[in-house]
């Protein structure tokens, strides 16, 4: 007799994007011919640079020949880009090596599955609000029990808000896994290298281990803020750090990421080498690397030209975002992010719960937003704005905020 794995029915029913879509549809078919603008779904908009594009164009040609036909590749990615990524790193004085680079077909699937290589009982620590796989991958894993209004039983919850600036205090319990993100989805809100050196620090004192999701930090525009976790000291040897190419390179359809394991990376129960040799056999178990053609374009995305036309490309998602933080400035309304983020977060007025402003926004404006309670109870109270889109959507969206919500 098959039976299921119970624990996706623990799953908080209505999962926030098919619910948006069932409430935005409901208001289209109540008023035909109404345009609504989105700006819900982080996904970008912008086509992918010429430079970026002719790499993918060789990935292409080369299977075209005999010569220079590959098939499967290496599962860890092919060593110009991962010797790439390493030099990315070096940039900001680390120095990582290339084998330590595994590259994948997405930060979300690394995200999710990196849970595995770790025991059953280790207690998971998440950010509330949080990038929804984090707690969903650990919920199906079993680390769980069952979800209330206040989040799932045996979850840590680390709140995020207003007073400590959107970035967590260290979780009063030990801890064994901790999922951080920053530049933050949804907040926007950025760690300093204080900040997370705490968490370093509890985690080699707790031989806890950090995931560190940096999949935004190609938009990090302060000088100050660190871009990897491996810019604190001692955080190779607790943290284990996830980027990707979706965001900064228009790579959302295209599929490319990487997750960096360092040899010195270890548990209570392991010493330098074993986690790093874990997802190794992970990997080569149930992946068989990313897509050649896309490899080729993510080299490309890594050349100095590359880097040029899609560093622009970051700064026009960012100027959507000084756009939408200005418009809502404008109103009174208080925000955070955006600046070196591609994400508004901002604070219902007049205390509405986050549906509520929902609702509003696109009975009113017919604007479409993400509501921050579907990132988890501190969530609550506010609400993402993404400012991935075109420039003339994102300034009528901006513009009819202004002109019709009633405040
Ligand atoms: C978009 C996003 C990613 C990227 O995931 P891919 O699977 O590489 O497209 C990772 N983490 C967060 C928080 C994101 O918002």
């Amino acid at each position: 007799m098959a039976r299921i794995n119970q624990n996706y029915d623990k799953l908080a029913a209505g999962y926030l994007f098919p619910e948006i879509a069932r409430r935005t549809n409901a208001f289209l078919e109540s008023n035909p011919g109404a345009q609504v603008l989105r700006l819900g779904i982080g996904d970008t908009t912008e086509p992918i640079v010429s430079s970026v594009l002719d790499g993918l164009k060789e990935g292409v040609d080369a299977l075209g020949s005999s010569e220079s036909y590959s098939g499967y590749g290496p599962s860890e990615g092919i060593s110009p880009l991962r010797d790439g990524l390493a030099k990315l790193y070096s940039e900001r004085g680390l120095s990582l090596d290339p084998s330590e680079f595994f590259v994948s077909d997405g930060a979300k699937s690394d995200s999710a599955n990196i849970q595995g290589i770790f025991s059953d009982d280790c207690v998971v620590a998440v950010q509330d609000p949080a990038y929804p796989v984090y707690v969903d991958s650990n919920v199906i894993a079993g680390r769980t029990g069952l979800a209330s209004e206040t989040g799932y039983d045996g979850l840590v919850y680390m709140p995020c808000t207003e007073e400590n600036g959107f970035f967590p205090d260290l979780p009063t319990q030990k801890v064994d896994l901790i999922y951080i993100c920053s530049p933050n989805n949804p907040t926007g809100a950025v760690a300093t290298k204080k900040q997370l050196k705490k968490f370093v620090d509890y985690a080699n004192e707790h031989k806890a281990v950090i995931f560190f999701d940096s999949a935004y930090a190609a938009f990090i525009t302060d000088p100050d803020l660190p871009h990897s976790i491996y810019e604190v000291e001692g955080a190779e040897n607790c943290a284990i750090e996830f980027n990707s190419f979706s965001k900064t390179a228009g790579f959302t359809g295209v599929r490319l990421a990487w997750t960096i394991v360092p040899k010195a990376c270890q548990t209570e129960d392991s010493e330098a080498g074993k986690l790093h040799a874990l997802w190794t056999r992970r990997q080569n178990t149930f992946f068989n690397g990313a897509s050649n053609v896309v490899q080729a374009g993510g080299v490309a995305a890594l050349s100095s030209g590359g880097r040029r036309q899609t560093d622009e490309q970051v700064a026009f998602y960012l100027e959507n975002a000084r756009i939408i933080n200005e418009g809502l400035d404008a109103l009174g309304i208080t925000t955070y992010g955006g600046g070196n983020a591609p994400y508004v977060w901002l604070k219902t007025p007049g205390g509405l719960s986050s549906w509520d402003f929902f609702d509003k926004l696109l009975n009113q404006c017919h604007v479409v937003g993400t509501p921050g309670s579907g990132f988890g109870p501190a969530g609550e109270g506010f609400f993402r704005l993404s400012a991935f889109g075109h420039r003339e959507n994102v300034e009528q969206a901006v513009s009819s905020i202004k002109e019709k919500l009633q405040l």
